[in-house]
């Protein structure tokens, strides 16, 4: 079994709760803007992983958590690695274990059935992006074709695991058409399906590929979808929650080595300023300036914060998917 490159360990400061940051992608999505695309970390197998993991929540904690997000980069890159670790997780008394991923992977014919063995082991939950139904916007945008990706929902959605497909609304390239093409798709698969729509931010895009939406622009994507999907969001964020994470200032990164750092967004955000700086060989000052150009203002955000508790499920409608 092989060894992935694990850029470091995330804990909850609100509830007990473990992320795995897997380095490496098989995409090179133009608007990425997570610098562990690109490998590095320290290269460890599926066990000292785990152990790694279980000395850091101990630490932390005193006990394990019950909750863990695999993410990345993709994690699916190495099926036996992903395999091990899920059922490991499940081994150690983890109750919800989600997988976030492109699905490129999992949709793969050569994997078998990837989906149902991930399922088998552990996994409770995945999150799956779809970034595109047309298949030239697909590859424009990722290097690579979408057919695995919706292979892969499907696949998933056999299983009946828990299931939350996302996409990032671009104007001009991924926008309401796009949308509503994608939720046709999913209402064919199960018309319950949960669905969020997110905001391109250009800030740390790694290519300024459009502006980010207006306000109207994500309302109608919603409106859009929500014809076909009862369970669709909008979010402005990519994370777990749905339809979208409680306000957290600080988290606890624990480096391989079990060095611990409480960081901020600010912090999160000086990873990506390096990055891009050194990937694109520019000087800091010169990526900070065109950071600072595309920043969200506090307008837009509070206008989106309203659209959002707008369209969230209500925790007294019957169709809330809301945990
Ligand atoms: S956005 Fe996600 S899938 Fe796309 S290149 Fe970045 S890490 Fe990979």
């Amino acid at each position: 079994m092989g060894k992935r490159g694990i850029q470091y360990f995330t804990l909850s400061e609100i509830e007990p709760r473990i992320w795995f940051m897997l380095t490496g992608c098989d995409f090179r999505c133009k608007g990425c803007f997570r610098p562990a695309r690109d490998g590095g970390g320290t290269l460890l197998s599926s066990e000292e992983t785990l152990k790694r993991a279980e000395q850091a929540c101990l630490k932390q904690y005193g006990k394990l958590p019950t909750k863990a997000m695999i993410t990345g980069g993709e994690p699916t890159l190495d099926k036996e690695y992903l395999l091990a670790l899920v059922k490991g997780l499940k081994e150690k008394g983890f109750e919800e274990i989600v997988l976030m991923s492109n699905g490129y992977e999992i949709g793969r014919e050569e994997n078998g059935n990837y989906a149902s063995d991930l399922v088998d082991s552990g996994l409770t939950e995945a999150h799956i992006d779809i970034k595109a139904f047309s298949e030239d916007i697909h590859k424009w945008y990722t290097g690579k074709s979408n057919k695995p990706v919706l292979n892969a929902v499907r696949m998933l959605n056999d299983t009946g695991i828990e299931l939350l497909i996302q996409t990032v609304y671009m104007p001009g390239i991924v926008d309401e058409k796009e949308i509503e093409q994608i939720a046709i798709f999913l209402s064919s698969l199960n018309h319950n399906i949960k669905y969020r729509i997110n905001p391109f931010a250009p800030t740390f895009a790694f290519e300024e590929v459009t502006r980010r939406p207006t306000i109207e622009e994500m309302k109608l994507a919603y409106e859009v979808a929500s014809k076909h999907l009862p369970n669709s969001i909008i979010s402005r964020s990519c994370y777990r929650e749905y339809p979208t994470p409680p306000a957290q200032e600080t988290w606890i990164t624990v480096y391989p080595d079990l060095t611990f750092k409480r960081r901020t967004i600010k912090d999160q955000e000086e990873d990506r300023i390096s990055w891009l700086s050194h990937l694109k060989s520019k000087p800091r000052g010169e990526i900070l300036r065109k950071l600072e150009l595309n920043r969200d203002d506090f307008e837009y955000r509070q206008e989106l914060e309203q659209a959002i508790r707008s369209f969230s499920p209500s925790p007294t409608n019957p169709n809330s998917n809301k945990k």
